[in-house]
């Protein structure tokens, strides 16, 4: 079996639809980025490619290429995975922790383990997304981004 971890963090901005773990959420900011913003799913793909010895994000989708520009985050999980599985390998667990003062997300956890485990190709099971504030330190703690940690494993089945 084979560990990764993911790290991520993207600022808010205004004019920006929200979307966190492919779940359009209802909040006056979304996040920067070349992409759509997804910091969760941009760790995941960070833990998965990390789990298989594959670099990072960045190296698979240059925040230079015009080909990415607004690109739904979860095309990417999508090529991470279909990348993985060329390899032979498949999830063992994933679990991501998501820090962030403002929204709330808890009544979203369940939708974005859904949409991770479908895009893994993995029981929803073997993945868990939980959300936490820092009390009001740093830059979460300032609702000025979102950060997000993911840890996964692969196996080879
Ligand atoms: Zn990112």
């Amino acid at each position: 079996m084979r560990i990764g971890h993911g790290y991520d963090a993207h600022r808010f901005a205004a004019g920006r639809a929200l979307v966190l773990g492919g779940v359009h959420i209802d909040h006056p900011l979304g996040l920067a980025a070349h992409s759509d913003g997804d910091v969760i799913v941009h760790a995941v793909c960070d833990a998965l490619l990390g789990a298989a010895g594959l670099g990072d994000i960045g190296r698979h989708f240059p925040d230079s290429s015009p080909e990415f520009a607004g690109v739904d985050s979860r095309v990417l999980l999508r090529r991470v995975v279909a990348l993985l599985e060329g390899q032979g390998l498949a999830l063992g667990n994933l679990d991501v922790t998501v820090v962030a003062q403002a929204p709330r997300l808890a009544p979203h956890v369940h939708a974005m383990r859904d949409h991770l485990a479908a895009d893994l190709h993995a029981d929803p099971a073997r993945v868990n997304v939980k959300a936490t504030t820092t009390e009001g330190m740093g830059f979460t703690g300032r609702a000025e981004g979102i950060a997000v940690h993911a840890v996964a494993l692969l196996v080879e089945p």
